[in-house]
């Protein structure tokens, strides 16, 4: 069986054609599968027949939430989910999303890969490696099921939960044109962001594809010999490439680039480091984005102390880089950025 939710409308078309069915119950497939229906007698408008060969083709692959921990401190939720195999059953893989409430609205942080092999020494997502890349429905579906779960309005998505979304492209953009389609989801492209480690052929075919969305580059260092100690792409990528494409990426699309910054104390923290950061900057179309590290068992690497934050931001304020520190939400549940972990056989 397949998973109705790697099914975009042209799909279902198609799908409809063969099966002897009228093109435009694919609109309606589509439309309630949007609204995270959960089984096929639930769609009102198609006939038993077509829900029977539905049925018999598909499951509605929506993972299942099997642990909801919301924090006392701001309401953030984290859910552990169950993915469903291509039996219909309940599998041995989990991964987590989290629900976040912003002022400007709520934020659904999605995970696109279950682990990572990005190697990052501050992240708990790539402590066991990469197993394998999410499917383009068990992305959205992460959405459908979290929507089921709170009932509230998602006005934003981001792609910064476990795994790398650049390491799984085809599916990422199958997922975006799934949740942007009209005739569905209906996310706007510019509430949807995508976070990357800054894997560089990517960044140039994402400007194209999807020129309304937003990117978000983990930068956390102002140099290559820095950021060589904590991420291990900068092996492969150098940071002024990274820099000219990411600079590419705004004059093509007119959108600025977010850049995250993880402050680590003694490693990345110092004022000089902040004055390297805001020249390699310097007229770029971006905002950088201050995150105090969070707590990942098993590194010897802290969170650098407030005074060294607030200096560290002084610098890129007096040199005119756009900076906010991040609120850091949900890190008594282990929901906050880095802290997301892929399981097995919970
Ligand atoms: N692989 C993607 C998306 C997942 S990580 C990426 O690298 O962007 C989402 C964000 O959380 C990234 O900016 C990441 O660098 C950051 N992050 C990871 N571990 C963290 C930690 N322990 N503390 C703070 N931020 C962390």
């Amino acid at each position: 069986m397949e998973n109705i939710l790697n099914y975009n409308i042209q799909d279902l078309e198609k799908y409809m054609t063969k099966v002897g069915e009228k093109k435009f119950r694919a609109s309606q497939v589509f439309k309630w599968i949007s609204n995270g229906i959960d089984s096929w007698d639930k769609m009102t408008n198609i006939s038993k027949e077509l829900s029977k060969k539905l049925e018999s083709d598909f499951y509605i692959g929506l993972p299942a939430p099997i642990l909801i921990q919301k924090s006392a401190i701001d309401g953030t939720i984290k859910v552990l989910f169950q993915l469903l195999n291509n039996e219909n059953r309940l599998s041995e893989e989990n991964i987590e999303s989290v629900y976040m409430k912003y002022s400007y609205g709520n934020t659904i942080c999605i995970s696109s890969e279950l682990g990572c092999k990005m190697g990052c020494k501050f992240c708990a997502s790539t402590k066991n490696g990469l197993i394998r890349g999410l499917s383009s429905g068990e992305m959205y579906g992460q959405v459908l099921s979290i929507n089921n779960l709170t009932g509230e309005k998602i006005n934003h998505i981001v792609v910064m939960g476990i795994g790398e979304p650049f390491d799984n492209y085809e599916e990422l953009s199958k997922f975006i044109r799934l949740i942007n389609n009209p005739k569905g989801y209906n996310l706007g492209m510019r509430n949807i962001t995508i976070s990357s480690c800054g894997i560089i052929p990517y960044i140039d075919r994402f400007a194209h594809d999807f020129p309304q969305a937003n990117l978000a580059i983990s930068l956390h260092a102002p140099n290559d010999e820095i950021r060589k100690t904590i991420m291990p792409i900068a092996n492969k990528y150098m940071i002024t490439d990274l820099i000219d494409e990411c600079k590419k990426y705004t004059l093509k699309t007119h959108r600025r680039v977010t850049f995250e910054y993880a402050l680590i104390r003694g490693i990345n923290d110092s004022i000089e480091d902040a004055r390297e950061l805001s020249k390699l900057l310097s007229g770029i179309l971006c905002h950088v984005n201050l995150i105090p590290l969070n707590d990942v068992d098993n590194t010897n690497l802290n969170a650098s102390k407030e005074v060294s934050i607030y200096n560290f931001k002084k610098v890129l304020d007096n040199n005119s880089i756009p900076v906010t520190i991040r609120r850091k939400l949900g890190s008594d549940i282990d929901a906050a950025c880095g802290q997301l972990r892929a399981r097995k056989g919970v």
